[in-house]
């Protein structure tokens, strides 16, 4: 994530606590505090709106894409814990001082959104539930939101609605709105995508690698960017990220690779050459890096498919790179072939395959006794599993490295809060404090 995109969203939030402070004096402090934190609900959740429009001029201030949805996620989680207190310090109104004729309807407005909000937010963070049917819940997030806005409009308040604070806090509802409406628009109505027809379908144990031709133009892309695809085939019409795994070339070919995780990457096997596709323009900045004195890349599993497409492109080797490949079999390694052409071609690239089953996980130790130690001129750049990056990167840092050397491409838009992992520690440590005080 871009620390300029972090310090916008900063500032952003803070900016109503200028206006509140100079209300402050002769007001009850709870009940501006409660609308301080109404009004930064709002706000949050205007850019969480803004954040999940995906439009190109995003990246460039926020990060890749797959960082925006992070963003968006907690901003959304700051909008709820925020709502929750707004509502459970409970702001005596009145003694705010101003009323409107609406304030009935404005309380009923704040407690719909309040509990639709809640059961979206519930729904986005228990990640068991069917992403499908996530994704269809979560857009009425939005809905939520714009009834929220109404709340702002009509409740009573120490401000009138033409005053810096109001506009600013309508400023921000009436972006967030359009951007709500701007999602709901179908895939690639407004930011376009391209014809593909599907060129080859190459099957590699749960694998499946789909090239695709363009039908007119095609889309750009630089190696290591993904794009959503949806195929205009029954049954395969819903809209998935995977990342472009090949390097761009001058008939603007482009190849996904598929790892079959749920029905929808499991009914792939069954495209066949000529069927159609459209394709989103390319997101992501996921890119090798410009300095340093090696580089070291690591794909795990279905991860290896930016390096697929950086492994491509000679130009992207510029010095001494190891690409690490963990596999649980060299049999599933998609992609293989073409990662031993070339490194064979390229003497900058070492490719290591590290099958799990024979040598066991990759760890710090042996990138570092590969590459002949982790200094400050390494740079790593990862995709795989979560704990095996925290790994990895605690144990790299650890031998040397910058920790803002270490990067990775997220493949996850939707997930949770570290719950499962928080609620596991704590039954643990529950278990053991029992187990303890019975056996003295
Ligand atoms: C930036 C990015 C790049 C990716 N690149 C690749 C790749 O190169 N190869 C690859 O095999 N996978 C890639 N993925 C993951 C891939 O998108 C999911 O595995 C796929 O969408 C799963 O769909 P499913 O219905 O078969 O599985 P399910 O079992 O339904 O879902 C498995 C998980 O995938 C995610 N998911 C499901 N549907 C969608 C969707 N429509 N949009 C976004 N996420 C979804 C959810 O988190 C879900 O929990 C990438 C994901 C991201 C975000």
């Amino acid at each position: 994530m871009r620390s300029f995109g972090v310090v916008i969203v900063i500032i952003a939030l803070a900016i109503p606590a200028y206006w509140f402070a100079q209300l402050a004096p002769n007001r009850d402090a709870e009940a501006l505090f409660s609308q301080y934190l109404g009004v930064t609900a709002l706000v949050a959740m205007g850019l969480s709106q803004l954040l999940a429009t995906r439009m190109a001029v995003l990246e460039p201030i926020f990060g890749g894409l797959d960082r925006i949805y992070v963003l968006h996620k907690w901003l959304g989680v700051g909008a709820i814990v925020a709502i929750l207190l707004h509502d459970t310090i409970d702001a005596d109104m009145e003694a705010l001082g101003r009323q409107t004729g609406l304030m009935e309807f404005a309380e009923t407005l704040g407690e719909i959104s309040l509990y639709g909000i809640l059961i979206l937010g519930v729904l986005t963070i228990a990640t068991w539930v069917p992403y499908q049917f996530w994704r269809l819940t979560h857009k009425f997030m939005g809905a939520f939101f714009v009834l929220s806005a109404l709340h702002f409009i009509f409740i009573g308040k120490p401000f009138d609605l033409g005053d810096p604070l109001a506009v600013y806090v309508l400023a921000i509802c009436a972006v967030g709105t359009l951007s709500y409406l701007y999602t709901l628009v179908p895939f690639g109505v407004l930011q376009g995508r391209a014809a593909y027809e599907v060129a080859s379908v190459d099957k590699t144990g749960d694998t499946v690698a789909i090239s695709l031709k363009p039908l007119r133009g095609g889309i750009s892309h630089r190696a290591g960017q993904f794009a959503f695809v949806s195929f205009v085939v029954p049954g395969k019409s819903e809209v998935h990220p995977f990342t472009i795994s090949a390097a761009p070339n001058a008939d603007k070919t482009i190849r996904f690779t598929a790892k079959a995780l749920g029905d929808y990457t499991r009914s792939l096997g069954e495209l066949a050459v000529g069927m159609r596709a459209r394709v989103s323009r390319a997101y992501g900045h996921f890119q090798s890096s410009k300095r340093g004195s090696c580089d070291v890349w690591i794909g795990a599993g279905i991860g290896i498919t930016p390096f697929l497409a950086w492994s491509g492109r000679r130009d992207l080797v510029p010095r001494p790179t190891h690409l690490f490949y963990c596999v649980q079999s060299k049999s599933n390694a998609v992609g293989l072939d073409e990662l031993e052409a070339a490194a064979a071609a390229d003497p900058n690239l070492t490719l290591h395959v590290v099958d799990s089953t024979v040598s066991g996980r990759l760890t710090a130790d042996q990138i570092s006794d590969a590459i002949g130690g982790v200094g400050k001129g390494v740079n790593a750049h990862f995709c795989g599993p979560t704990p095996m990056r925290k790994a990895l990167k605690d144990g790299l840092v650890a031998k040397g490295m910058r920790r803002s050397a270490f990067h990775y491409e997220e493949f996850e838009i939707r997930s949770d809060l570290g719950l499962r992992k928080f609620s596991g520690w704590l039954i643990a440590r529950g278990v053991r404090r029992f187990s303890k005080t019975a056996s003295s």
